[in-house]
């Protein structure tokens, strides 16, 4: 079945409002298979909105909207739907007591114009809406589905989730999808089709994007089938030559994130870790402490930013400083002993490099990033040359060290 999208408000049309709405919106239907065809936003006006109303529904079977569902005079979304279905707005006295119900709760007298939310168009459906006053409004109509939420984007997202998708699931045909995501980090894209391409057979109904991004590239998997074991087979076909093709730069599936799988791994073989981190300064530890338990490996970390931290904290001999530069292997190497030693843990990662934008030299460029990594049997540094500004550099020196402690506990060279 096909989907229109139609974002509205005048600040997604100005810009000052990124359309988050209709990217969530459209990865979760092409999740549940269904095909987006369009994405259109309009202005709060009500001409414009009654116009785009009318050509998704001569378009599409689904027609998904969200904004202007509130109660204050620029939201005029229901207005433009009942113009368009014919239809008057009809006053909703439960809805209006769940409307003043959420108020009491919170301490707050309901203000008046809030009774205008308990006005819906004629002969359609609700959805509830467990964070917000707005209900999700849906209206179907000579084989088309109309469904319209409010623009609060965790609004829209909990209605979507719980009420809309289901619903649509249970609606008409559809194929039997399966989505796989295998997340790979330190290859590029270019090199991975270059590996894949000469045996890569795709089976009908069978496809494979590449999503490149500053942690690695995703291959997402997408296989549709009569039934969900038919589609749930293709894809774990594909993944399954994937992995032989290009298995050791796979990190993890779907959501996994690089911090939850080496948390995992140091979980798994009972290890510590420490961190001593200089250009990013303490990203690392958060990065490695969002993931929940995981005092379970982690013990802390030095931010040694400044050189004689380096050298008093960590124990980084001052003439390797002199030598070669805080940025530079010997440092790196040193940073992570000196770390391991001190924390008493199985391993210590280090970071020392040049997020810029200022620092860089001809030797040395502005993403010249060294990682050390320190464990029972060796020490050793790799360096990394990073692209992007200070943000991004510091971002992928932090995932370049995870990813380097988990080549080195999963014996990966
Ligand atoms: P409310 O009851 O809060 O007025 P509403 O349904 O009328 O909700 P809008 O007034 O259109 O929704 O938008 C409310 C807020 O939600 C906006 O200020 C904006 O921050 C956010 N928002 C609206 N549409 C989008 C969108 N497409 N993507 C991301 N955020 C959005
Ligand atoms: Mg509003």
């Amino acid at each position: 079945m096909e989907v229109e999208l139609i974002t509205i408000g005048d600040e997604i049309i100005t810009g000052h409002t990124i359309d988050t709405n209709a990217a969530y919106m459209a990865t979760r239907l092409v999740d549940n298979g269904f095909v987006v065809r369009y994405r259109t936003s309009v202005g709060d006006n009500a001409e414009d909105m009654e116009e785009a109303f009318r050509q998704a529904l001569k378009r599409v079977d689904i027609v998904l909207t969200t904004g202007g569902l509130g109660p204050t005079d620029d939201d005029i979304t229901k207005r433009s739907i009942v113009k368009v279905f014919k239809r008057n707005l009809i006053f909703h006295e439960d809805v209006l007591e769940d409307i003043r119900a959420r108020y009491a709760r919170r301490g707050i007298e309901m203000p008046a114009i809030n009774q205008n939310q308990a006005l819906l168009p004629q002969g359609a459906t609700f959805f509830p809406n467990a964070n917000g006053s707005a209900v999700g409004i849906c209206i179907a109509e000579q084989g088309r589905i109309f469904i319209s939420l409010p623009g609060v984007p965790f609004e829209m997202r909990q209605i979507l989730d719980d009420h809309v998708i289901p619903y649509l699931r249970g609606v008409g045909d559809r194929h039997a999808l399966k989505v796989i995501k295998v997340r790979t980090t330190g290859i590029i894209e270019s090199k991975i089709a270059e590996i894949i391409v000469g045996e890569l057979k795709l089976e009908p109904g069978v496809r494979l994007a590449y999503l490149p991004g500053y942690r690695g590239v995703d291959l997402r998997v997408i296989a549709s089938g009569e039934t969900q074991d038919e589609a749930d087979e293709k894809a774990r076909g594909l993944v399954r030559f994937l992995e032989e093709k290009v298995g050791d730069y796979v990190y993890g599936y779907d959501e996994d994130t690089l911090d939850e799988v080496v948390g995992q791994l140091l979980k798994d073989n009972d290890r510590t870790l420490s961190v001593a981190e200089s250009c990013t300064a303490g990203l690392l530890g958060a990065a490695i402490t969002s993931v929940h338990g995981a005092s379970v490996y982690f013990k802390g970390g030095v931010l040694a930013y400044a050189n004689d931290v380096k050298i008093r904290q960590l124990g980084v001999p001052a003439d390797i400083i002199e030598q070669h530069g805080a940025v530079s292997e010997e440092c790196a190497i040193a940073m992570a002993a000196g770390c391991r030693e001190r924390f008493e843990t199985d391993y210590a990662l280090s970071i020392t490099g040049i997020a810029g934008p200022d620092g860089g030299t001809d030797e040395k460029p502005v993403g010249t990033v060294w990682i050390g990594l320190a464990t029972a049997r060796e020490q050793r540094a790799r360096c990394l040359h990073l692209g992007g500004l200070r943000d991004a550099i510091r971002k992928r020196s932090v995932f370049g060290a995870l990813e380097m402690l988990r080549r080195e506990i999963l014996d990966i060279s």
